[in-house]
């Protein structure tokens, strides 16, 4: 058995073709566990091959649109897919505030619908068994398997002024591997990653582009994101072997654009695998690694 980490979305809010919103599929034989549901996550997932209703459990980072737009959607399919495989409620571990409370009215603007729906086949509701948890300061256990065998930690990261992000770390038999969210570079994300066999981090291009965005609503956007060359010396100082790059901003249109984003890591020091996400990027963890934290 091996432990697979599947990109079901690199984009960012401003669209571009080929890059679905925010999201992070963690397996490992029967466990799945999505993390974020940006902007066609349903179809990605099922180009993964993992179906809604194949999901254990679905994690929020943060309250974000492009997050979160397409929960409802995974929730939904999940029930109608239910009708043909029995799979139970979506479960939802997401921090107590906003993330939670968009979990708990997220289906709201489908009652009509869903009422209609549930009458027609006689099926029950449409069911999501909604996990809050308080976000800690310091890693703490969020979820663990049934068998005990995975278990997901979060901890508080710094995507101020947004209150209540995180980042996580899945823990398996084959190793580790760190989702961080959105965030600024931050010293929670390097100690998350510690041990770990791959950190999946977002990425802005804050030091390249400064000449170019000062002075304009960019610069307050790229504040809150995390500068790829300070990404690299965080990394390095991390020392996990292998960075997976997502939620890429700017989204890498052009030849070459890719390529800039790891050559900022490594000129921020980082001399680990670098891999540029793309839509279904695929990376395995090796077993043997350390999957507990030091
Ligand atoms: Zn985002
Ligand atoms: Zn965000």
């Amino acid at each position: 058995m091996t432990t697979e980490v599947i990109l079901t979305g690199t984009g960012v809010p401003h669209p571009r073709p080929g890059r679905a919103g925010a999201g992070t599929l963690v397996r490992r034989g029967d466990v799945a566990l999505q993390f974020d549901a940006g902007r066609a996550t349903v179809l990605r997932l099922m180009e993964a091959g993992t179906a809604p209703h194949a999901l254990t459990a679905l994690f929020v980072t943060h309250v974000h649109s492009d997050h979160v737009v397409d929960l409802a959607d995974v929730a939904m399919t999940r029930w109608v897919q239910q009708q043909l495989v029995a799979s139970g409620p979506l479960v939802v571990v997401a921090p107590e505030g906003g993330a939670a409370r968009f979990v708990r009215r997220m289906l709201e603007p489908f009652d009509d619908d869903l009422a209609l729906r549930v009458a027609h086949v006689g099926a029950g509701p449409v069911e999501v068994d909604l996990r809050p948890f308080t976000v800690p300061a310091s890693p703490e256990v969020v979820w663990t398997s049934d068998d005990g065998t995975v278990r997901v930690l979060a901890v508080a990261v710094h995507h101020e002024p947004v209150p209540d992000a995180v980042a996580y770390r899945v823990e398996t038999p084959d190793g580790a591997v760190v989702v961080s969210g959105d965030t600024r570079v931050c010293d929670e994300v390097e100690r998350l990653a510690r041990g770990a066999d791959v950190l999946v981090h977002e990425a802005c291009r804050t030091t390249a582009l400064a000449p170019l965005i000062a002075g304009t609503t960019f610069e307050t956007i790229f504040s809150y994101h995390a500068d790829t060359v300070a990404l690299g010396a965080m990394a390095e100082r991390s020392g996990v072997p292998h960075v997976v790059l997502t939620h890429l901003i700017p989204p890498p249109d052009r030849p070459g654009d890719a390529a800039a984003f790891a050559q900022d890591l490594r000129d921020g020091g980082y001399r680990g695998e670098v891999t540029v996400g793309e839509d279904l990027t695929a990376v395995t963890l090796p077993a043997g690694g350390q999957p507990c934290m030091r």
